[in-house]
């Protein structure tokens, strides 16, 4: 959706999950307006499943230097699981212990934290979008996809929604378009540091397990085992973003019955 929505805007978006095979050599990025994203989220879970592989995290330092040489704005896409489970004040505001709990976390973590070295060891400003939990279309609903495609097609072949362990851990979900934005506003904006993208409101695996069997009007559940690593609470503080004008504009149980209905 992001680069689509660029591509509209006659913009260019590089996203960085792997390095392109022409960046064995430095780009020379100067005839187009590129802008650079880096690390945007593509697998999540899978990565649990690899204990000991760090592999999201790219510490190629060439495009941050050409971003730099260019004057090409630069975006890290984080996330939410940096924080771990939320400790102290909540809603968790941008500067909450960094307590990654999953190998993919503290990759994100690293990440986070190399935007910070880059800028105190080149000057190089950068954007980190911290997401929260981002749903909607085009979501992967296989094993390793994120709780709400999963829960729905489950439903939707008859399954039942595999709940992880007892289902209170929390999350606040934010719909795809909302996050669209705010990676928009990413490109646009020269904030410079972290800033929580979600929605300041959360609901737990089991209730949101009860809103789509209220949606759909069908729709059971299973308790599976606990995933390791699990995050319980994260609840995101979005002063910061709504202080630059964004805010979430899909109302949880709207975006939840629009992609249950698609
Ligand atoms: N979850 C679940 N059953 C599933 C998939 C996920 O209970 O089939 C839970 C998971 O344990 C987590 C929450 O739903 O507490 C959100 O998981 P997801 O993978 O969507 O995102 P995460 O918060 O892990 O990035």
């Amino acid at each position: 959706g992001l680069q689509e929505s660029c591509r509209g805007d006659h913009r260019e978006v590089t996203i960085l999950d792997r390095p392109p095979p022409e960046w064995k050599r430095p780009p020379i990025p100067c005839r187009i307006r590129l802008q650079v994203l880096l690390n945007q989220q593509g697998r999540s879970t899978v990565d649990n499943e690899r204990l000991g592989r760090i592999e999201d995290t790219h510490f190629d330092h060439r495009p941050a230097l050409s971003a730099r040489k260019f004057d090409i704005p630069v975006v890290f896409a984080s996330s939410s699981e940096v924080y771990g489970s939320a400790v102290g004040n909540m809603p968790i505001s941008e500067d909450h212990l960094l307590q990654p709990q999953s190998p993919y976390a503290a990759s994100k973590a690293a990440g986070d934290r190399m935007c910070f070295a880059w800028q105190d060891t080149y000057g190089l400003r950068v954007n980190i979008v911290r997401g929260f939990n981002t749903y909607g279309p085009g979501q992967n609903s296989g094993p390793y996809g994120g709780v709400i495609s999963r829960f729905v097609r489950q439903t939707l072949v008859g399954e039942p929604m595999t709940v992880y362990g007892d289902g209170r851990q929390r999350r606040d979900f934010m719909w795809v378009g909302d996050s669209v934005a705010a990676y928009l506003l990413s490109l646009e904006s020269d904030w410079d540091g972290p800033i929580n993208f979600g929605t300041g409101r959360t609901v737990s695996v089991l209730e949101l397990a009860d809103l789509i069997i209220g949606i759909l009007g069908r729709g059971r559940i299973t308790f599976c085992d606990r995933r390791p690593g699990e995050v319980q609470n994260l609840p995101a503080d979005i002063r910061k973003a709504a202080s630059l004008g964004w805010e979430p504009k899909v109302p949880f149980e709207k975006g939840l019955r629009d992609y249950t209905n698609l």
